[in-house]
């Protein structure tokens, strides 16, 4: 009795293609040490390309005949690629209806893609041995460079690593003179060191918890045996993670890993080194620095289970675990999260289903949930864990709003609020003022007839930029020189319309010139270490101004900021896009947290036109919790997320009529199919995406909608086969989206 399985005639792979499909080929190469299985990549020939691809089926029959299949080349690994990898990557595929070669390709290190081996990378050591310990060896006499190496190595009685002994001007054929002489050995190491084994597991000790924070750890630690999703909902600077890093502490005690999810703009290297000072394990972090060679060693170090920690971005929800013991989703309500072109996942509803399919504890913070967890939290199927005192004792503040009608702005701010400025800056604090448009001015207009900038290619305006002077375009990138006149009438009465950052910041230089006011945008920003740099600057804590977008307002730790100025609150009120007053919610309260988070309390400033806006005003009273109730309930009348499933077909294409065209047969085709088979979805559009034209493309949109998952599913299913079987479709770009963030 043989517990082998006959050896495959066919291999179903996943090929690097847009293509739904996978391909057959004969596995005509040298079969894997153990065996063919799924999750080993091959190298094929595809089309007139050589193409790396990964093995998902192994059968005995294809629906071509054997003889037409081509043979695969080689096959790349001894081993399959890590299983719990791959079972998450077919998961993504057949949820996001994505191609599954496509998938897993953007979820593999570079190199993998590239066809490297997964195996541990080293690199070398040298080590004294017992004979060289000896005092003056005699065989060194007439070797003066050789001894002097010696006696550099007897000093590192663990060794130095090759690069540093060549830094020395040491030579290769010194070391292996030595080690023949058996005074030196060579040790492999790997590139990221293994956890200590034994010794204390905290490098720093954890903070005594507040009666809050203690109870939420109890919760955690009920049940760090199986799937435990649970909502760690706790105002900004509750402590949150506090109670991630003991978490933490208790997944390592029992030998298991942690996956830890930041937002993009978290993960900052005082998050890392607040990580890094706590334990006296390694904390492998995975951004989008990295080089293809630290990402592939990152990938291994988690796969091999020698990284307990693991802290990364979006895409690090990709990353194997050899034994997963627990994910943390930051921010779990934060925009980062979703990719939003390609395969377009969201990295927190993967980290929930990932989690379930371990079986293990997960847990979602923020200050500001989205209302998809909310909602979840509230029927029960998340524990609701709450934080509502802040370590630093201040409640965080109040919005108070302002009354932007009928007031002279200079720079986007009245005077009421410049002398809050002003105030607080003679008190010795800093301030914060939040404006949610880079540049100078959001457009350019002319005084005499009206004219507004506006972009060629796109429905938008262009955006004044005055460091460099130029218009630019936000959508497209189109960049233009300032125009001297009018286009329309000749006037040379052209002024800014509105303020960005860079006006906003102008105004105040000039009303504070003893003041350092520091700009912090996309634009400021692009050098690597200009943010950290006048981050570092202003927590020295000197009075000073901060001016800029959405990029301060989040996770950064300012201790000595005490008033937050919001320089127009309207930009999500009355958006067309259901969850733009979500998201300009949950965004207001995190500017908002940025105001006393140390001694001082602190005040929140919010300039709007509508002081009267009901939202507005409900969330200045009462707080993000209390608008999220509302708008839950309003969403529930209006069967819309997250009492509903959506997904959303988008179309492009350079030509009007052949994206309408493709749209409404698209629209016809599914509705048929639906009535035919009396599928509960509904199928609105198509229309025109709310910027039709972007880069000279026009941008079409097709809805459909589902009381149930299963249904929207089959139904997305259904369109998407259509479309890669529709010949007009190759000419248009389409794409799905499901659990469309933005519309
Ligand atoms: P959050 O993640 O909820 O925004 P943090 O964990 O960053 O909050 O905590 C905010 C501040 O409070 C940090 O400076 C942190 O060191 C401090 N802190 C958190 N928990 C405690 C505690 N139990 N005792 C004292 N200080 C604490
Ligand atoms: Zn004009
Ligand atoms: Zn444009």
């Amino acid at each position: 009795m043989s517990a082998t399985p006959p050896p495959p005639s066919v291999l179903g792979v996943a090929i690097p293609s847009p293509l739904r499909r996978l391909f057959d080929y004969r596995p005509a190469a040298t079969p894997p040490t153990g065996g063919w299985q799924p999750g080993v990549r091959v190298q094929v020939p595809f089309g007139r390309r050589q193409v790396v691809g990964v093995v998902l089926e192994c059968r005995a029959t294809s629906d071509l005949p054997l003889a037409k299949l081509k043979p695969i080349d080689a096959c790349l690994d001894a081993t399959p690629l890590p299983a719990d990898w791959l079972w998450l990557c077919r998961f993504t595929a057949r949820y996001y209806q994505h191609a599954p070669g496509d998938t897993l390709h953007q979820a593999m290190p570079a190199l993998l893609r590239q066809g490297r081996t997964l195996e541990a990378r080293t690199r070398e050591r040298w080590q004294i041995t017992e004979a060289g310990a000896d005092e003056a060896p005699p065989t060194l006499a007439r070797a003066p460079r050789q001894a002097e190496l010696l006696t550099m190595l007897r000093q590192h009685p663990h060794g130095l690593v090759s690069q540093a002994i060549l830094a020395q001007s040491f030579g290769r054929d010194q070391l292996q003179a030595l080690e023949r002489k058996g005074l030196i050995m060579r040790l492999e190491e790997p590139l990221t060191a293994a956890a200590p084994s034994g010794g204390p597991l905290l490098a720093e000790p954890a903070l005594p918890l507040n009666r809050e924070q203690a109870t939420a750890l109890a919760a955690l630690h009920e049940r760090l045996d199986g799937y435990h999703p649970c909502l760690l909902h706790g105002v900004t600077g509750s402590g949150k993670t506090e109670v991630y890093l003991q978490l933490i502490e208790a997944v390592i005690g029992r030998d298991r890993q942690a996956l830890v999810l930041v937002p993009e703009i978290g993960l900052t290297p005082q998050t890392l080194a607040r990580f890094r000072r706590r334990f006296r394990v390694p904390v492998v972090a995975l951004h989008s620095g990295l080089t293809d060679h630290e990402r592939l060693d990152a990938w291994e170090a988690a796969a091999s289970g020698r990284a307990p920690i693991v802290i990364g971005t979006r895409s690090a929800i990709f990353t194997p675990l050899a034994r997963p013991g627990a994910i943390i989703v930051d921010e779990e309500h934060d925009g980062s999260f979703k990719q939003q072109e390609g395969l377009r996942y969201h990295a927190r509803d993967l980290a929930v289903v990932r989690a379930h399919h371990h079986g293990i504890p997960l847990v979602l913070g923020s200050a500001t949930p989205s209302l998809e967890t909310l909602q979840r939290a509230r029927s029960g199927d998340y524990r609701h864990l709450r934080l509502t005192q802040r370590a630093s004792r201040h409640a965080p503040a109040r919005l108070e709003l302002v009354d932007l009608r009928g007031r002279p702005r200079r720079g986007g701010l009245i005077p009421p609020v410049i002398d809050a400025i002003e105030a607080t800056l003679s008190a010795g604090h800093q301030v914060l003022v939040f404006i949610n448009r880079r540049g100078f001015a959001p457009t350019l207009s002319c005084h005499a007839c009206g004219w507004l900038a506006e972009c060629d290619h796109c429905d938008a305006r262009l955006t004044l930029h005055r460091q460099p002077p130029l218009l630019a375009c936000h959508h497209c990138d189109h960049r233009q020189a300032l125009p001297d006149a009018c286009p329309e009438c000749g006037s040379a009465d052209l002024r800014p319309l509105g303020s960005g950052t860079e006006r906003t910041e102008e105004t105040l230089a000039e009303r504070f010139p003893d003041v350092p006011v520091h700009r912090i945008d996309r634009d400021s920003t692009r050098r690597r270490d200009a943010l950290e740099q006048t981050l570092a600057e202003v927590r020295r804590g000197d009075p000073c101004l901060l001016v800029g977008t959405q990029m301060l307002a989040k996770g950064h730790h300012l201790p000595h900021v005490t008033l937050v100025v919001v320089v127009n609150a309207d930009g999500g009120l009355y958006a067309s896009d259901f969850r733009a007053l979500e998201h300009s919610a949950q965004l207001l309260e995190q500017v908002a947290g940025r105001a006393g988070r140390a001694a001082h309390p602190g005040r929140v400033l919010v300039q709007t036109m509508h002081v009267d806006d009901p939202n507005l005003r409900l969330l200045a009273a009462r707080g993000y919790d209390a608008l999220a109730e509302q708008l839950l309930e309003e969403r529930r009348i209006a069967a819309l997320p997250p009492f509903r499933f959506l997904a959303l077909l988008r179309l492009e294409g350079a030509q009007e009529t052949a994206v309408s065209e493709l749209g409404n047969r698209a629209a016809q085709a599914l509705r048929t199919y639906l009535g035919e088979r009396a599928l509960d979805v509904d199928c609105l559009g198509p229309v025109p995406a709310p910027m039709e034209r972007r880069q000279n493309r026009y941008h079409l949109q097709l809805m459909l909608g589902a009381e149930k998952r299963s249904r929207l599913h089959e139904a997305s299913a259904w369109l998407v086969a259509w479309l890669e079987a529709e010949p007009a479709a190759r000419r248009v770009r389409w794409s799905l989206d499901i659990d469309p963030q933005t519309l």
